[in-house]
């Protein structure tokens, strides 16, 4: 064998297939860098649209040597009836195409296939998106391990899992609160507040959890964006769970240390990042509530006024990253009849489309984040150190409100009860009150020993977090973990 072609056969490669939401994508592409980082090579997966909002935060890392390639194939559109550059959950004009949008993801099946077939040697391992099932039949078929990633952290893992296991939700009427059993926290629930494949889901999404289960569990392992200080207890637990086959090697976001990627990172900055910093510069230290809601959020105009009004009456400086998918709009129309925008321009800084959201989070002068608790956001809060105020809408946000509020002590929730399932919007009234938001903004910014308790726990996890990717730290030890699981399987030493 050629020199160049057995080192071929002895470097690990990686096929790395991201889903279309940028909650799913943003920390896919990462995990491809540290692989690469830890010298795997990675093959992504990727359509045009797709690569053009994530695939130049990698330009660097490639640059400098990384070995990081992308295999973009053209998007089926038109065969799926959706909307030029529609590849992502967040560009979708209407909800009722989300199915078509995941038709149009395993369309991409046989192109993946082909590529495989044609390969040699082939690709020592497949990490995809958990809800691209048929990446699971594809591993199958060539006998390739298959690693899922879905985003979420072992706390909510384990929930799930029991929920599914005992069914105790089943016995207790729609308002009422029950304990999970068998956690190292007392965690209780209402079960208004459970994602929906346990709570009131529609048949068709109730099928496609069972098959995500069976999916999850003929994987070969999972990959989870979080440290294992963070979630002590749990994170063992769900090791237990799986096998061993558990591999916590977040904070992802903490892959990125320039400034200019922090910026790129997952779409486009709708804000020039100079105009960002200079806000926020001129702001003290600690003052600033930043609130998002993150990337698909399609919540109801008059639920938004709500929280706007709020923001105003904390009297404390803002930054409100404005998005409401298709009724974004209505709610401009608002700050625009009722001079919202006008009225707070002196310590409000609006945000329409992107936010740079860990440039705005790493600055000293945030002093808290209202967050919908989706786990990025929540633990790139974690990562900057900065408090939280949570309010979850729907999924698994509400198991992230428990973990930042009861476990890990440094949120404080809005108190919303129910979840308000993601597409069905136009269901629900207002939830929170804005007189609820104040109460917890105050409670979170109002000076004393509490605030200073929670702030300083802040600070602590944020410290774990960066050792835990350090040389040395439990993450990095997983990745290098995983990556020799993989080696074993293969044969490759
Ligand atoms: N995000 C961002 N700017 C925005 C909105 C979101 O950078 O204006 C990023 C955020 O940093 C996070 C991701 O998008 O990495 C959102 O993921 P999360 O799990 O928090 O929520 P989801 O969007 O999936 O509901």
């Amino acid at each position: 064998m050629a020199l160049a072609e057995s080192q071929e056969h002895n470097t690990l490669h990686f096929l790395v297939i991201p889903l279309g939401s940028p909650g799913h994508y943003i920390p896919t592409i990462d995990i491809a860098k540290l692989l690469a980082q830890h010298g795997v090579k990675v093959t992504i997966v990727t359509t045009p649209f797709n690569n053009l909002r994530f695939g130049s935060i990698l330009d660097q890392a490639i640059e400098s040597g990384l070995p990081i390639s992308f295999l973009e194939f053209p998007f089926p559109y038109i065969e799926f009836g959706l909307p030029e550059g529609c590849e992502s959950v967040d560009n979708l004009p209407d909800i009722s195409l989300a199915k078509k949008l995941m038709e149009a993801y395993t369309s991409l099946q046989n192109q993946v296939e082909q590529y495989v077939e044609n390969l040699n040697p082939r690709p020592n391992c497949i990490l995809s998106d958990a809800y691209l099932l048929w990446a699971g039949d594809t591993a199958k078929k060539f006998q390739i391990p298959r690693i899922t990633f879905d985003g979420m952290n072992c706390f909510t893992q384990l929930c799930n899992h029991i929920l599914s296991l005992t069914k105790v939700y089943e016995n207790v009427g729609e308002l009422d609160s029950f304990v999970l059993p068998g956690l190292p926290d007392r965690i209780e629930l209402r079960r208004s507040q459970l994602p929906f494949a346990f709570n009131s889901g529609t048949q068709d999404v109730k099928d496609f959890h069972e098959k995500l289960k069976v999916s999850e569990a003929e994987a070969y392992g999972v990959v989870i964006n979080s440290f294992q200080e963070l979630e002590q207890g749990y994170a063992d637990e769900y090791q237990k769970v799986k096998g061993d086959k558990v591999w916590c090697i977040g904070p992802l976001s903490l892959c990125h240390k320039d400034v200019s990627e922090m910026v790129q990172r997952g779409n486009k900055s709708s804000i020039d990042k100079n105009d960002c910093l200079d806000w926020l510069d001129s702001q003290e230290k600690g003052s600033v509530i930043y609130a998002c809601l993150g990337s698909i959020s399609r919540i109801e105009p008059a639920q938004l006024v709500e929280l706007a009004l709020a923001l105003e009456s904390s009297r404390k400086p803002f930054i409100w990253v404005v998005r409401a998918g298709p009724k974004t709009e209505k709610i401009e129309k608002w700050i625009a009849d009722e001079g919202f925008e006008e009225r707070t321009k002196d310590r409000a800084l609006l945000i329409r489309g992107w936010a740079p959201q860990l440039l705005v989070l790493s600055h000293p002068a945030i002093g808290g984040f209202l967050t919908h608790c989706g786990w990025n956001s929540t633990l790139e809060g974690v990562c900057a150190g900065v408090p939280m105020v949570t309010w979850p809408q729907f999924q698994e946000q509400f198991y992230n409100e428990k973990l930042v509020v009861q476990v890990l002590k440094i949120g404080v929730s809005v108190g919303a009860q129910n979840v308000v399932h993601w597409g069905e919007e136009e269901k629900s009234e207002v939830i929170v009150k804005s007189e609820e938001f104040k109460k917890a903004i105050e409670v979170l910014m109002k000076e004393g020993e509490e605030r200073e308790e929670r702030r300083k726990r802040a600070k602590e996890y944020s410290k774990m977090a960066y050792k835990a990717i350090e040389e040395g730290g439990s993450s990095y030890n997983n990745m290098k973990r995983l990556i020799q699981d993989i080696k074993n399987y293969t044969s490759i030493s």
